[in-house]
C-alpha cells in the first residue's frame, strides 16, 4: 500500500472509467493492482482474462493461445465480448480500471460507444517508457507460478536464485516472454495500438500522458493517482 494516497478520503472514484494505456512492459498490470488499492474500483485486464480463457481448453482456446503465442492480437470480437461480459458485472457500478484494452480502433470504438449510452466519460493514462527500458523489462520478468507474483532480475530480483520470495517455487518464464515474441508484441502495438492516440485526441476523449520510465511502482502509483485527482477536480469546476 503507498504511504500516500491523494484519492484516500473520497466517496467515489474521481472517475469511472480508467483507461491504462501504454506498451507491452510499460507497468500497466503492476499500475492497475496499485490503482485498486487507492481507488476502491475492479481492475479489467484483457491479457488475464485470456490466459484464464486458455484453461477451458476449448476450441476457441486453441486459437486465443496460439495468438498471445506468437505475440498477435486476439480477434477484436471474442475481446470485446469479453469486456463487455466482465463490465456487466455489478463491481464494475461504481467504475473500473481497463489494462490491455482498448488495443484496436475496433474495441477502441465499441468502448467509446458502450460508455457513450450510459453517460460515462473515461480518462486514458498514457503511460510512456522508452523501447530499451522495455526491453530490459521484459526480458527480465519472471513469475511465480504458484501465487503471481512478479519480479524482475533487473529491477525486482527474487532474494534467491529464480525462486519465489513467498513460497519458494521456482519462477517462470511468461510463454510469450521469449525475444521473438516479445518483438512481436511491441510490434503488434506499435502498429495496431499506439495509433489509437491520435483516435482519442479527434474523439477529444480525456488523456494524461505521464512518463513512467524511472519512477518505482509505489511512486509512479502517486503521480498518477495526483494526476488523476487533479483531472477529477478540473471536470467538476468546469
Ligand atoms: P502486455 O501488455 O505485456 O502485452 P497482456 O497480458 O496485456 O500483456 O497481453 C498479452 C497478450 O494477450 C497480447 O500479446 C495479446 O495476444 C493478447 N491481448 C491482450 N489484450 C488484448 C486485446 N485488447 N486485444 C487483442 N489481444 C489482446
Amino acid at each position: 500500500m503507498p504511504a500516500e494516497n491523494p484519492t484516500s478520503n473520497i466517496d467515489r472514484p474521481p472517475v469511472r472509467a480508467l483507461v491504462l494505456f501504454g506498451p507491452p512492459g510499460s507497468g500497466k498490470g503492476t499500475q492497475a493492482k496499485l490503482l485498486v488499492q487507492c481507488l476502491g474500483i475492479p481492475h479489467i485486464s484483457t491479457g488475464d482474462m485470456l490466459r484464464e480463457h486458455i484453461q477451458s481448453g476449448d476450441t476457441l482456446a486453441r486459437e486465443i493461445s496460439r495468438m498471445m503465442h506468437t505475440g498477435a492480437l486476439v480477434a477484436d470480437e471474442k475481446v470485446n465480448a469479453l469486456v463487455e461480459e466482465r463490465l456487466a458485472e455489478p463491481d464494475c457500478d461504481r467504475g473500473f480500471i481497463l489494462d490491455g484494452y482498448p488495443r484496436t480502433r475496433q474495441q477502441a470504438e465499441e468502448l467509446c460507444s458502450w460508455l457513450n449510452m450510459r453517460g460515462i466519460d473515461e480518462l486514458v493514462i498514457h503511460l510512456l517508457v522508452d523501447y530499451n527500458s522495455l526491453i530490459t523489462r521484459l526480458t527480465g520478468r519472471r513469475q511465480c507460478p504458484l501465487c503471481g507474483t512478479l519480479y524482475n532480475l533487473f529491477s525486482k530480483p527474487p532474494k534467491n536464485d529464480e525462486v519465489c520470495d513467498l513460497d519458494g517455487t521456482k519462477l517462470v518464464i511468461r510463454a510469450d516472454d521469449s525475444a521473438d515474441v516479445i518483438r512481436e508484441r511491441l510490434d503488434a502495438y506499435e502498429r495496431q495500438t499506439q495509433p489509437l492516440i491520435e483516435y482519442f485526441r479527434e474523439k477529444r476523449r480525456r488523456l494524461l500522458e505521464i512518463d513512467a520510465s524511472s519512477d518505482p511502482p509505489q511512486e509512479l502509483v502517486l503521480k498518477i493517482c495526483r494526476a488523476i485527482r487533479d483531472e477529477g477536480t478540473r471536470i467538476n469546476e468546469g
